[in-house]
């Protein structure tokens, strides 16, 4: 204990460097260099600085040579939980390397060689995207920017616009104006959700106490809560509405449900129990019927039944009666595939997508898909690029495809898609791209900072493009207006 990193931290922060280390302190070197790159790289979060110390490294045996990349996180936990007096499990290598010795001659040194170049073409997309995007116009806001804290959501037929403001209170405001319609008052700040149910009602749930979620049928005329109820327990986030039925939905736990009936101005409170759901959580399909992703399957809700119709995961995007799902991993094991299916008759079909994550998927056309990955926390430190790409379905072509080497974990990528107009809005690190969907040129931009948590809403019917931005998940922010 107690050996000091810290010179070799600092230079390994500027070029390769190698040190033979004692195998039980590995753990201690990769904190040095997450440190170390902290310090050197303010932008980074700690996370991120974590995956780029530990991914830098590559390792060996000064008798047996090359150790595999796997054996660099069961070295580091080996370390930590030596601290915590845990005891790893495993198979007899991982036991070898868990007591600090290589688990083919016994010895107990590591060559530990340390590579910042992950880190520096990180650094280096950031420039180039700067450069590149100097002397592109901006928009034209609509209206004066309005106070934002979260949960934007429009009305079916886009005349109004409502969400919650930094003080907590659930606004509604004309499209495209700063002018206030109405304001209400619920009981905490945390409003947890808000939703259209049908072109003139609302839907607000937020937490009256702990465990305790007050949910409000409003009147977007004038802001009038025309029904009450209490669920009595925890929500999550993930939720989706449909204001043709007045359907509600929400996760309640890791595998349950909530749906609320919103038809006649009643609350019909009732639940649904399935297995553990994956993101993007449940949806409610254009046939009005619940769908979503348990463990890697994509199920659909029939009566209080439900029924398996495809290999799925990360995302599921509706168009007709056709769904498309994504698949694939952030650490790249194992295949990915594009999932397409129909409804009507549930036939499947799946294009595969090499190792590469699905994450999300656009509509960009009739024949025509945006798709792309996230960038994960974890394993950023050994794939750093989100890539977002123009697929052609019926060609099972990529049209084109642009690499985003600065933007921070789990941003969204796609932000909006308006294939009846031939552009779509994504995101990098320091800028909202708008770019045409013909050959992913950017045709506008607007800076944003690194950090930023964005969200863009589509009002074709008034040309409006809403970019709801705040500095961090749950940090008060700014709704912006842009006439296109
Ligand atoms: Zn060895």
């Amino acid at each position: 204990m107690g050996v000091d990193f810290k010179e070799f931290a600092q230079r390994a922060c500027q070029s390769p460097i190698s040190i033979t280390i004692i195998m039980s302190e590995f753990s201690q070197l990769v904190d040095a260099v997450r440190d170390a790159l902290i310090k050197t790289y303010p932008n980074l979060g700690s996370g991120e600085a974590f995956s780029y110390a530990s991914n830098g490294f590559s390792l060996r045996c000064p008798h047996c040579g090359p150790f595999s990349h796997e054996v660099i996180p069961i070295l580091y936990l080996a370390g930590a939980m030596t601290k915590h007096g845990t005891v790893i499990y495993g198979g007899p290598n991982i036991a070898a390397l868990d007591q600090g010795r290589c688990p083919r001659c016994g010895g107990n040194m590591l060559i530990s060689s340390f590579s910042p170049q992950s880190i520096i073409d990180h650094l280096e997309a950031e420039k180039r995207e700067a450069f590149i995007s100097e002397g592109i116009s901006s928009l034209d806001l609509a209206c004066t920017p309005i106070a934002y804290l979260g949960n934007i959501n429009i009305s079916p037929n886009e005349d109004l616009v409502c969400f919650t403001e930094p003080n907590g209170s659930v606004v509604s405001y004309d499209s495209g104006t700063d002018q206030l319609r109405w304001s209400i008052n619920v009981p905490s700040a945390t409003i947890r959700l808000l939703r259209f149910v049908s072109p003139e009602r609302v839907l607000v749930l937020s937490e009256k106490q702990e465990n305790q979620i007050l949910i409000q049928l409003v009147n977007t005329i004038d802001g009038s809560v025309l029904a009450e109820s209490i669920w009595p327990n925890k929500i999550y986030g993930y939720a989706d509405s449909d204001p043709l039925t007045g359907l509600f939905v929400v996760e309640i736990s890791y595998d349950n449900l909530l749906i609320i009936n919103t038809a006649n101005d009643k609350l019909e409170l009732s639940t649904y129990k399935c297995g553990q759901i994956y993101l993007p959580g449940p949806k409610i399909g254009p046939d009005g019927k619940l769908y979503f992703i348990e463990h890697f399957q994509l199920y659909c809700v029939e009566g209080n039944q439900q029924r398996s119709l495809a290999s799925a995961d990360h995302c599921i995007c509706f168009r007709g009666t056709t769904v498309y799902c994504g698949g694939g991993h952030s650490d790249r094991s194992g295949k990915s595939a594009l999932h397409i299916g129909d409804l009507n008759s549930s036939i499947f079909h799946e294009i595969p997508w090499g190792n590469e994550p699905i994450n999300e998927i656009a509509i960009a056309g009739d024949d025509r898909l945006l798709i792309a990955n996230n960038v994960s926390e974890v394993h950023i430190g050994r794939y750093p690029n989100a890539v977002v790409t123009l697929f052609s379905i019926a060609s099972q072509k990529k049209e084109w495809s642009l690499t985003i080497g600065d933007l921070k974990p789990w941003r969204t990528v796609i932000l909006v898609s308006v294939p009846a107009e031939g552009w779509a809005l994504i995101q990098t690190g320091k800028f909202l791209k708008r770019i045409s969907l013909k050959d992913g040129k950017p045709m506008n931009v607007l800076p944003k900072q690194m950090q930023e948590v964005v969200t863009a809403n589509w009002l074709s019917s008034r040309n409006l493009l809403y970019v709801a931005r705040c500095l961090d998940q749950n940090k008060p922010g700014l709704l912006e207006c842009y006439r296109i």
